[in-house]
């Protein structure tokens, strides 16, 4: 299996590589945030609960985002692999998330980690405000809250794979292209 983890902050577009990353590689997309946001719109349990954290930029518990990765996990088993995009977020979902996987003798691939200026950030996600419908990409105070969580609690998570051999750092201003093109030479060279 193939399992990569496509890291970086908000903005740093996780989102759109994966897209390209799937389809190159055959692999299945899991985007915690997009779960998040599908429930919300089918206004089930779970995306009323979540909600309460998204709206505020804050993190949505581990214990209900590790249950809803492992479901996610287990029932696309049979896959080549996943592209996990904001996941895991904290350290405790990065334990998970290897406890996970070894219960079908797989383990994290890579962590290919987007790195992106934060001034460039803000403006991607505001300008993508404009059109996402997000709430939590038009309010300058949400997506400065979102930044600092990442810095506090997500951020750690380079360190906890590079000790592991596993962190890979790839240049991610540019056309989308040449991102693109970056990260595939860095998966190629670790398949
Ligand atoms: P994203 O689409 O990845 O930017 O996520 C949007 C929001 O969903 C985040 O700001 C969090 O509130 C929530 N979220 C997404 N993924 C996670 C995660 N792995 N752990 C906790 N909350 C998450």
């Amino acid at each position: 299996m193939l399992n990569i983890i496509l890291f970086g902050p908000p903005g740093a577009g996780k989102g759109t590589q994966s897209s390209r990353l799937i389809q190159k590689y055959g692999l299945v997309h899991l985007s915690t945030g997009d779960v998040f946001r599908y429930n919300i719109k089918n206004e089930t349990e779970l995306g009323l609960m979540a909600k309460r954290y998204i709206d505020q930029g804050k993190l949505v518990p581990d214990e209900v985002t590790n249950n809803m990765v492992k479901d996610f996990i287990q029932r696309n088993s049979n896959s080549n692999g996943f592209i996990f995009d904001g996941y895991p977020r904290t350290i405790a979902q990065g334990e998970n998330l290897a406890t996970v996987l070894r219960e079908m003798n797989a383990q994290v691939t890579c962590m290919m980690a987007l790195q992106v200026d934060e001034d460039e950030l803000v403006n991607r996600l505001l300008e993508r405000g404009k059109t996402s419908g997000r709430p939590d990409d038009q309010d300058e105070s949400i997506i400065r809250n979102r930044f600092k969580v990442y810095n506090d609690e997500t951020s750690p998570l380079a360190d906890y794979y590079n000790k592991q051999g596993k962190y890979i750092a790839v240049h991610g201003m540019g056309s989308i292209d040449d991102i693109f093109r970056d990260l595939c030479t860095a998966i190629d060279q670790v398949i």
